[in-house]
């Protein structure tokens, strides 16, 4: 049997183990610069997570983008509580490209409208967080050539963070971000018959 100063003793001698890995990463991550972080897959918190990043940013005083490409059936309490924010500046898809409607056309031209706003975001070195809710939708109904996304990506500010959110996402879109998380689900209260909820869902 191990005695209690024996496991602590082995115990510290671990940690420091793992200390001195962890450190030595610190050091070699030494670049500053925009990233792009890709939030994708069947989980639930690919939007609440992206909308985290933008309370952190905005406890930092920087100045915030926000396009959300599809619009829900209520209003979402991101929405009410970033809109009128002085640092943030705010677009929802107005009309169309939401599961209710049937309109190609309609959609296309409210992805059009939606997208030339995004354009701007990323070209002004104003914004240091930019938010692309749900935008992988586009290219997979081919509202929008992912080409432009990509040339937007690629001119933008080179300090600016980028944030895309969707279930799907184009590989060579994958292939230019730095960061990429894949959320899974595993359950969802939705499957058992609970319905969304604000505070939660919205
Ligand atoms: P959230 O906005 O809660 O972070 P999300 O952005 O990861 O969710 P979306 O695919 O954008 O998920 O779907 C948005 C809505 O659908 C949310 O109300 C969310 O709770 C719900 N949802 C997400 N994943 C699932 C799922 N696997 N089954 C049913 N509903 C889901
Ligand atoms: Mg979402």
């Amino acid at each position: 049997m191990m005695t209690d100063e024996q496991r602590d003793q082995r115990h510290h001698a671990r940690m420091q183990r793992k200390k001195a890995i962890i450190d030595a990463k610190i050091q070699r991550a030494t670049e500053e610069r925009g990233i792009l972080v890709i939030l994708k897959g069947t989980g639930k918190g690919k939007s609440s997570s992206a909308f985290g990043m933008v309370a952190r940013a905005l406890g930092h005083d920087m100045q915030v983008g926000i396009v959300q490409f599809i619009k829900g059936k209520w209003q979402t309490g991101e929405e009410k509580l970033f809109a009128n924010h002085p640092a943030v500046r705010f677009e929802v898809m107005g009309t169309g490209f939401t599961w209710d409607t049937q309109d190609r056309r309609a959609d296309i031209a409210a992805s059009e409208q939606s997208w030339s706003k995004a354009e701007r975001m990323l070209a002004d070195e104003h914004l240091s967080l930019v938010v692309l809710d749900e935008i992988t939708y586009l290219f997979q109904y081919d509202y929008l050539p992912l080409e432009k996304l990509l040339t937007a990506l690629s001119r933008r500010p080179a300090h600016q963070h980028v944030v895309i959110t969707g279930r799907p996402c184009p590989d060579a879109l994958e292939a230019v971000a730095d960061t990429i998380t894949e959320v899974r689900n595993q359950r969802h209260a939705f499957a058992s018959g609970i319905k969304a909820q604000p505070g939660i869902d919205w």
